[in-house]
């Protein structure tokens, strides 16, 4: 995409050409954010083995000519990915482990997480799924039918989460028809979707996409992510409040990320953001310690301390549970200290 782009055509376009249009290239990025390569702590390495991957959407809610923007920080392949972290390694969260059958990871009670796409609509350099060999584990057309006789053969499963990758990078027709073969699975209650479509590319919020929500015979969850309040731009707050005004549930997941919302003001400006556009803060994680992300750590003392002040400062539903994955345990763990 070039720098000369014009973001009124650019946002009239639909969600597929916005995504093929997203930034793939730094000196494309820098262009459009008034910045030289040479001010940046770019490394060509970094995103050799992770491509620089942003759309238009949340490029525009960065800051122009500001190096140490919260949100470029967050897309930026730099060197310190290269450096080896001790402690970090390739699956943290023991996902591997926990794959019941292709595309299907049952770790938790009476939830089975559905990987339906590797892809993401933005390259989020944090991300512990970075380094996940996809090709192996993601839900191919031919294998989504052993994982549907999987969740139909448990009874004990009440929840299906869509994840990913982005399950909302699924065209309207195969989400449809993945949704209708979990509407006829008798013993589901929910369907819970974990997206940041509708932060980073909003216009993935399509009437087709509502119509298959809102005609689903189960109750919809979406979680999304969103990790600082720059991020919420109107045509986010427009997607957001379009699905909340058509009863699905809405929650926020976010990352704990050095430099980018380690700090008690964002993060309560977050929450006050979210809600107010009827989004409920539901999880803060720590780092998963994933190979190439040891520089966005934040310790847990530290996070302790920040989630203190945000804690003395919002009312009790605006506080995100810390949280952390552990491989092997029954559930998230919870982060608290003595208070
Ligand atoms: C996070 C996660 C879930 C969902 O956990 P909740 O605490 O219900 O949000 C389910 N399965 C896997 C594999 C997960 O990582
Ligand atoms: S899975 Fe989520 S955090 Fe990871 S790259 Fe995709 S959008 Fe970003």
């Amino acid at each position: 995409m070039s720098a000369q782009h014009n973001e009124i055509l650019h946002f009239a376009k639909n969600w597929q050409q916005q995504l093929a249009e997203a930034f793939t290239s730094i000196n494309d990025l820098c262009d459009y954010l008034h910045l030289s390569p040479g001010d940046l702590p770019f490394s060509i390495a970094a995103a050799d083995d992770f491509p620089l991957r942003v759309p238009l959407s949340f490029a525009a809610c960065m800051e122009k000519g500001n190096p140490f923007d919260p949100l470029l920080r967050q897309v930026l392949p730099i060197k310190d990915e290269l450096f080896a972290y001790p402690g970090f390694n390739r699956d943290p969260v023991g996902d591997l482990p926990a794959a019941a059958r292709t595309g299907v990871i049952h770790k938790y009670h009476g939830r089975v997480l559905l990987i339906n796409t590797g892809s993401c609509a933005i390259n989020c350099r944090y991300c512990f799924r970075r380094n996940f060999p996809y090709s192996d584990l993601q839900l191919s057309k031919q294998n989504e039918r052993a994982a549907i006789q999987y969740i139909q053969e448990d009874s004990g499963i009440s929840e299906v989460i869509l994840s990913g990758g982005d399950p909302l990078l699924l065209g309207d027709t195969r989400f449809a028809r993945l949704i209708h073969q979990l509407n006829n699975i008798a013993h589901l209650k929910r369907i819970r979707i974990h997206s940041r479509l509708p932060v980073v590319l909003p216009a993935r919020i399509t009437d087709g996409l509502i119509n298959t929500l809102i005609q689903s015979s189960k109750q919809i969850v979406i979680v999304v992510h969103c990790n600082h309040a720059n991020e919420i731009n109107t045509r986010v707050i427009a997607a957001c409040q379009r699905l909340k005004n058509n009863g699905i549930a809405l929650f926020n997941q976010s990352v704990l990320l050095k430099d980018v919302n380690d700090n008690a003001a964002v993060l309560c400006e977050l929450s006050e953001q979210l809600f107010t556009y009827g989004v409920i803060p539901y999880y803060l994680h720590v780092l998963d310690k994933a190979t190439g992300t040891g520089h966005f750590e934040v310790s847990e003392p530290e996070a302790l301390a920040l989630m203190k002040q945000v804690q003395a400062t919002l009312p009790g539903y605006l506080v995100p549970k810390l949280v952390k994955e552990k491989a092997g345990a029954v559930s998230k763990q919870y982060i608290s200290g003595n208070s």
